[in-house]
Formats: C-alpha cells, sequence, structure tokens
C-alpha cells in the first residue's frame, strides 16, 4: 500500500500514444514509485467525437508493454458527467460562470476589431473579448457553452501559485491576476454537447482521486494556473 503521494498518467483516447507519452508515463511510474506512492491511469475520453474504445485498448496495450500496472477500476471521465455538472452549479453559485453563445468565427471576428493593447491569443488560445459576460446563468441554454469570469475567479481565489518540479526548471510559480485577467482570460469550463471541458474535468477528477503531484508535458504547463484557480 502506498503513502498520501498519488500522481496519474492520463491520456486521451483519441490517437495513438506516441514516445512523448511514453516518456510521459513512466516519469509518472518512476515518481510514484521513489516517493513509494501510487500511480494510476485515467481514461480523458470527455470528446466524444473523437474518443473512441479502440484508441483505449492500444493506450493499455502500450502501456502493458512498458512493463507498467495501475490499480483497477481505471477512472473514464466519460462516466463522470454527474460530478462535472455539480462541479459547474457549486461554481455557478459562487457567481463565477456566464452561459457564451460565442461561435468560433464571432470571437474571431470580435478579436480582430482593432483594440489598443489587447492581446489576441493566450495560454489557453485566443483571449475571449467578453462578449457575452455579464449574461446570467438564468439565461443558459442548450447551445451555450458556459466560461469562468476570470476576474470574479481571481478574486474570490486570492493568489494562485504552484511548485513546478521539472526537469527544466524548479520553483515556485506564482501567477498574477493581470496575466490571468488579460492573457488566460474567460476559459470555457462546459463546452456545448459536452457539459464540461478539459480544465473542469481534469480538477474535478485531480481531486476525487486525491492526486498530489501532477506529471504531464510542458505544453500544459499553462494550462496549471486555470486548474489551481478551480481548486
Ligand atoms: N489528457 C491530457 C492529454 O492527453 C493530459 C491530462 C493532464 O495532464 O492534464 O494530453
Amino acid at each position: 500500500m502506498g503513502n498520501d503521494h498519488v500522481t496519474r498518467f492520463a491520456p486521451s483516447p483519441t490517437g495513438p500514444l506516441h514516445l512523448g507519452h511514453a516518456f510521459s508515463a513512466l516519469t509518472v511510474w518512476e515518481r510514484a514509485r521513489i516517493a513509494g506512492g501510487t500511480a494510476l491511469l485515467r481514461i480523458e475520453d470527455i470528446d466524444r467525437q473523437r474518443a473512441t474504445r479502440d484508441w483505449e485498448a492500444l493506450i493499455f496495450e502500450d502501456l502493458w508493454w512498458l512493463g507498467l500496472s495501475w490499480p483497477e477500476p481505471v477512472l473514464r471521465q466519460s462516466d463522470r458527467l454527474a460530478a462535472y455538472g455539480a462541479a459547474l452549479r457549486a461554481l455557478a453559485g459562487r457567481g463565477v460562470l456566464y452561459p457564451c453563445a460565442c461561435s468560433r468565427g464571432d470571437i474571431r471576428a470580435a478579436l480582430s476589431a482593432p483594440q489598443e493593447g489587447a492581446p489576441l491569443s493566450g495560454p489557453d488560445g485566443p483571449v475571449y473579448p467578453g462578449t457575452c459576460r455579464g449574461r446570467s446563468m438564468a439565461e443558459a441554454g442548450p447551445g451555450d457553452a458556459i466560461r469562468l469570469d476570470m476576474g470574479r475567479a481571481v478574486r474570490l481565489a486570492g493568489e494562485v501559485s504552484f511548485i513546478e518540479n521539472g526537469p527544466l526548471r524548479q520553483g515556485l510559480h506564482v501567477a498574477c491576476d493581470d496575466f490571468l485577467i488579460d492573457e488566460v482570460g474567460d476559459v470555457v469550463l462546459a463546452r456545448r454537447g459536452m457539459g464540461t471541458s478539459y480544465h473542469l474535468s481534469v480538477v474535478v477528477d485531480d481531486a476525487f482521486q486525491k492526486v498530489s503531484e501532477v506529471v504531464r508535458g510542458v505544453d500544459l504547463l499553462e494550462a496549471t494556473p486555470i486548474h489551481r484557480i478551480l481548486q
């Protein structure tokens, strides 16, 4: 039995694993071994258009081939929609969500209008120009995405920080309010027709599974402040 150290490998079954995944998985199991903790496998299959059981079966095969094993049952995000719905309701109750009807085209058009000094793109893609901010959750319809009002979330959350312990850099990251508001912006927490998003599901499940250390690619480093503010 391990101690309180829990980490996870959380691939999306939308294609074959690549070398980066293999490196990531081996790192997860190595971190757990060093800490005497537990390495979990989690299947991040919220994208019902792209995730398939065939790709999932290949993930299991590749990980077995790498000599890795994990506690069963494996958590699948597609089984967790009720938990994501509950988290959205809790966030809505704190007044930090709003429904958004903008299409990608609307957002591009709003962003291409001249706005001096406004960043066009941040770590989570184009920074949402805020067109629907101010709409209330009471008027949310099935065609709406749900966004986090980052300004309000920042005021509620206080300091957002995390410790990076990677091969490139080690140390404390503190995400300043201006960065979160101006360069990350009002991220989508529930996509249309999906009821959740990468950011929301990861945060809810890391808490549920008591994950104490996240191992992920540097490409997702910038997602970590978003997850910390949601936590
Ligand atoms: N599911 C994500 C991926 O396949 C990784 C999850 C995470 O580390 O947050 O890239």
